[in-house]
């Protein structure tokens, strides 16, 4: 069983029914299942084959599907990459994977020019002079035989997924087919899922859980997915209304901005949806109060996890939404086990501060071309170590604190650098802000705070250092402040600690 055989049987099942809507039109089962067929011929004759790697350098849209479902019928793999990403890191993500050919959107053009690396490629829809536009050349291209289609073992690879690249250079995660599978099934059954479900695709494709668990979960039960090129939030709430969605994942942010800038956020029907996932990043109680009275129809969900891991991970299930609002949850989704461990690997009770650590089918089986790396990320009896570090409160509820890596360890103490952030957004000068650790002779390391704040010209070291002593503990307070313009951040917009700390050394 693979993804791409539950998808061929659904087009017997459902042949004519709507797989994909995009701009207010549809492409039944079959209508896709026939483009696959176009992609996979063309690739072929492009010179993919089994195992080459595929990159999809776009936007939401038709072809990405057509893209993805058509490279695994030939066992080739496809590379989605972030379509926020500059000339210089999609060269290093189309090298880093071996990519032997890229789909781009003809929007990005400006982009893929920049790269000096040659490779095979063509656009989506829009002309680029020089490359084949992909939507008008595939209607003459005579499609794949149905029956070439590749058999698929559970452990052959379907796609590599690159993390975010919040700690260091994006890194690969080999994504078998066994976990690309098991993360649609996990997502299917831990929101039940059902064949009539209509998803919003508002949220970059690409990503890993968007893709692995909400495009997939879709396709596993048979329903409809709603293509919105990119997140906006108008467009937002026109298409829930419009398209009668029942389900929707986004970042805490996706739901945050038509409440804040549309005045007749009321006036649109939301009521179809049955489902709200929301994931990335906790939401705090007065949000989560916030949300609730805005999005009144349907139960949220928040779900914990990493591209590593499928992904997959903990649920915060919506009877727990306001009592336990900022917690990760409690439990597993299905299938998923977890433990929190002390430094030493002992298991940590409630109470405690520990790092999660996770078993998963949906698991990736490695970084790709690092196997120190790789190594590195498992315990010898095969546990993810995740690298989040948690508070566990007396019900067994976790709060992620900080990633270990952004632990700062000054003299002897550990200071998690999410609770002085915390306690630094709130002085109404500051606009963003990191809280690092840097090298110290005597303590180890430092806690070193920079900031970027409204009127740099008058806020000084010691009004901080002032308005942090009623809040937290002298060893946390910074002792060394630095300002700064803008902090560097994600594409998909976390902090990276570890470009500041090289700058800082
Ligand atoms: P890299 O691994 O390259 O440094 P990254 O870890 O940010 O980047 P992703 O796999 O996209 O890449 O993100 C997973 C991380 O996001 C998790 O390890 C966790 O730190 C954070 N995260 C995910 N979901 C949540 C959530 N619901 N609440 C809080 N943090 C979350
Ligand atoms: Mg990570």
């Amino acid at each position: 069983m693979n993804l791409l055989s539950v998808f061929d049987s659904n087009v017997r099942k459902f042949a004519q029914k709507d797989f994909i809507r995009y701009n207010g039109a549809g492409q039944t089962y079959q209508q896709v299942q026939a483009k696959t067929l176009r992609v996979a011929a063309f690739l072929q004759q492009n010179g993919i084959g089994q195992d080459d790697k595929v990159a999809l350098f776009c936007y939401n849209s038709p072809s990405f599907v057509w893209f993805l479902l058509g490279a695994w019928r030939l066992g080739a793999v496809v590379v989605p990459v972030n379509h926020k990403l500059k000339a210089r890191e999609l060269e290093y993500i189309l090298t880093d994977s071996d990519a032997k050919f890229l789909l781009f959107d003809a929007q990005l053009n400006s982009v893929v020019e920049e790269l000096s690396l040659s490779i095979p490629k063509a656009s989506t829809q829009g002309q680029v002079s020089g490359t084949i536009e992909i939507e008008s050349h595939l209607d003459t291209v005579s499609p794949l035989n149905l029956a070439y289609t590749a058999v698929l073992s559970l452990e052959s690879v379907g796609e590599i997924l690159y993390t975010s690249g919040t700690t260091g250079f994006p890194k690969g995660c080999v994504m078998p087919h066994r976990s690309i599978y098991v993360a649609a099934q996990i997502a299917a059954v831990g929101v039940s899922m059902k064949k009539d479900e209509r998803l919003l695709m508002a949220m970059p494709i690409w990503h890993a859980s968007p893709l692995n668990n909400w495009f997939g979960g879709t396709l596993y039960v048979g329903g409809t997915v709603v293509l919105l090129r990119e997140y906006h939030p108008l467009h937002f709430l026109q298409t829930i209304q419009n398209e009668k969605i029942t389900l929707y994942f986004g970042a805490p942010i996706s739901y945050s901005m038509p409440m804040n800038m549309l005045q007749n956020f009321f006036d649109f029907d939301l009521s179809s949806v049955r489902v709200w996932a929301y994931g990335a990043g906790p939401i705090g109680e007065d949000l989560s109060r916030k949300i609730s009275a805005h999005y009144k129809h349907g139960d949220f969900f928040q779900v914990f996890g990493m591209t590593e891991t499928g992904p997959t991970g903990i649920v915060l299930y919506p009877e727990e939404q306001l009592r336990k609002a900022g917690s990760i949850g409690k439990y597993p989704l299905p299938t998923v086990s977890i433990k929190v461990v002390d430094e030493n690997g002992h298991e940590v009770g409630n109470g405690g501060v520990g790092e999660i650590l996770m078993k998963a089918d949906s698991c990736m089986s490695g970084y790709y071309k690092k196997p120190e790396a790789t190594q590195e990320a498992f315990t010898a009896d095969g546990w993810y170590i995740t690298g989040d570090i948690v508070r566990i409160d007396e019900e067994g509820y976790m709060y992620v604190i900080d990633r270990k890596k952004d632990i700062i360890i000054s003299g002897g103490e550990n200071v998690y650098s999410k609770e002085v952030e915390d306690a630094l957004l709130a002085h109404h000068e500051v606009i963003d802000v990191a809280v690092i650790g840097t090298e110290h002779p005597e303590w180890g390391e430092t806690v070193t705070a920079v900031l970027v704040v409204k009127n740099p010209e008058s806020v000084t070291d010691d009004m901080i250092k002032d308005f942090l002593k009623p809040v937290i503990a002298g060893y946390k307070i910074p002792k060394i402040y630095h300002f700064a313009e803008v902090l560097p951040r994600t594409p998909s917009g976390k902090i990276q600690k570890f470009i500041l700390k090289k700058q800082l050394v």
